[in-house]
């Protein structure tokens, strides 16, 4: 049990945490680094703490200052957010180790699902369908390494198992390119990841990045909150999300929803989680875990009507868990506009002083930002300013919203990926819905060859 939270993190997510702290009576510890000083939600903290300089390895990535403050401040829990420290099993252990409790699953359930090649041999055997590919380290010896690329079929993708953040993989599209491609992306994943260890998989062509959210209590329960999709992407960066994916068959995403559960309750994960998928005619194919609070987490509370992070805090508290899988109606439609300060041709970062900030409001809108009027963006972090969702009883109204809460919405002073988002919303291919993870990058080609 705990009463008081430290969110070790910063942004629209430490304000999201911070709200759904007070809703439960929770009271809220918010840390923050020199350049965070001065932004509205710290001001308005019940209990603010500065922990270093504005350089994340000093601030918002320093476990010792981060510790510090929770026994300064008298915080039982700490809620990693996204990003940051929220995937590090060392963290969570150490958290565990001073008393406290990390608001996440444990430790174990982390580092497996870190590993790549564990996370996929956990998830075939849970049931959980995976991408074709041995779920086992690749050998060190050319003909056993050629001989498992060969029964896959080409293209093959190798990936290292500690990757993260779409690095650490090569595309090979033929056999006389293998031998190579691996030496090169073991090299790089021995440097970027401390770990060279490959794995090799089918590489599909066309999918669509689909992805389920789970929530399971101390105690043994797991249900599946519907899906997302998430294809609409940038250099793997998503720029737009949405609830639920459209086109796909309910009965195949319960299914896949159900292992998924299913999993959880085999590994004995705590707390919020997704599945990411990528679905390619007609199939669902694991890629990875998610073992955190996900940045699009509001399109499933807008189609569920549960608040994911109270009932993250509530899982983390030891509560049973409440709801049971009949209990999760999914309702209507909502997406989900990821507002960055960024040049919307370039997509170069635009950090600076914002004059001028209006945000959209009415029925079926709801914008989740720690900015204001006079926040200057800072240029130490990731760019994201904002997150505007809306909501509709069909897809179509949930994007007629959409267009309309992007016109009200008003930024001056620093150039954003606004525009980029009101030219998506009036693209066909995504109007019809269901584009595959590469028409962003297809159509940004098109509209300004380069
Ligand atoms: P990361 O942890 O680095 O995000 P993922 O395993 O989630 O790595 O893969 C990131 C992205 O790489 C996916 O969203 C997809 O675009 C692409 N990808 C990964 N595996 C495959 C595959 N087998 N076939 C096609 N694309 C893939």
């Amino acid at each position: 049990m705990f009463d008081k939270v430290l969110i070790a993190n910063r942004g629209e997510i430490a304000l999201r945490i911070q709200r759904a702290c007070r809703g439960l009576g929770i009271q809220a510890v918010v840390v923050h680094s020199e350049a965070d000083r001065h932004a509205q939600y710290v001001q308005n903290a019940d209990q603010a703490l500065c922990i270093g300089p504005a350089s994340p390895g000093q601030s918002y990535l320093n476990q010792a200052a981060l510790l510090f403050a929770a026994k300064v401040s008298g915080a039982q829990a700490i809620h990693p957010g996204y990003g940051f420290l929220s995937e590090n099993a060392g963290f969570a252990e150490r958290i565990e180790a001073a008393d406290l409790t990390f608001i996440g699953p444990s430790a174990e359930c982390i580092r497996t699902m870190g590993d790549k090649v564990a996370a996929k041999r956990a998830m075939r055997e849970a049931g959980v369908p995976c991408v074709p590919g041995p779920d086992s380290v690749m050998p060190t010896d050319d003909a056993s390494i050629l001989a498992i690329a060969r029964e896959i079929g080409y293209p093959v993708i190798v990936k290292a198992a500690g990757g993260g953040g779409g690095r650490g993989m090569r595309v090979v599209k033929e056999e006389s390119e293998l031998l190579d491609a691996i030496a090169l992306t073991r090299e790089e994943a021995r440097l970027a990841f401390g770990n060279p260890e490959l794995y090799i998989e089918k590489f599909l062509g066309h999918p669509r990045h689909v992805e389920i959210q789970v929530l399971c209590d101390a105690h043994g329960h797991a249900i599946w909150l519907g899906c997302r999709d998430c294809s609409l992407q940038r250099r793997h960066q998503k720029v737009l999300e949405e609830a639920p994916a459209p086109g796909i068959d309910p009965e195949l995403i319960a299914k896949v929803g159900e292992r998924c559960a299913q999993a959880c309750r085999q590994i004995g994960y705590r707390g919020v989680g997704t599945f990411e998928f990528l679905y390619e005619d007609g199939e669902f194919f694991f890629i990875e875990m998610n073992t955190r609070l996900q940045v699009e987490h509001p399109v499933t509370e807008m189609t569920t009507g549960i608040d994911i992070v109270q009932q993250q805090l509530r899982m983390a508290r030891g509560d049973v868990l409440e709801l049971r899988q009949q209990d999760v109606q999914l309702n209507g439609h909502s997406l989900e506009c990821r507002i960055n300060a960024e040049d919307p041709i370039t997509f170069m970062p635009t950090p600076g002083l914002i004059q001028r900030w209006e945000v959209p409001g009415g029925f079926g809108v709801r914008v989740d930002s720690h900015v204001t009027t006079g926040y200057r963006v800072p240029p130490y972090y990731d760019s994201m300013v904002a997150k505007v969702i809306t909501h509709g009883a069909t897809r179509d109204e949930a994007m007629a919203r959409m267009r309309l809460a992007l016109s009200e919405l008003v930024v001056e002073g620093i150039s954003t990926n606004i525009p980029l988002h009101r030219d998506i919303l009036e693209d066909p291919a995504f109007c019809a819905g269901g584009v595959d993870i590469h028409h962003l990058e297809r159509w940004l080609q098109q509209r300004s060859p380069t």
